[in-house]
């Protein structure tokens, strides 16, 4: 399984907890995150569990299937 993340950048509050945790797949780009690239399952999810925001979704790219939030 490989999870993908998104960002809902309406929802991003520029917190910075998902770089602190996964440096290779974030990054806040001014006032807002975004995806730079890909990282193991389990810490992209950890990252998107850890948003205050709730501004992470990710999504099980082989069933297309979201499975957070
Ligand atoms: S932890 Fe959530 S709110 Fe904070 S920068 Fe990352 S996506 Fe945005």
């Amino acid at each position: 399984m490989t999870l993908l993340p998104t960002i809902d950048e309406t929802a991003c509050a520029a917190h910075g907890d998902c770089v602190e945790i996964a440096p290779t797949v974030f990054v806040l780009d001014g006032d807002v995150a975004e995806v730079i690239g890909t990282g193991p399952d389990a810490l992209v999810l950890q990252a998107a569990e850890a948003c205050p925001s709730v501004a992470i979704f990710v999504t099980d790219s082989q069933s297309g299937e979201q499975v957070y939030p």
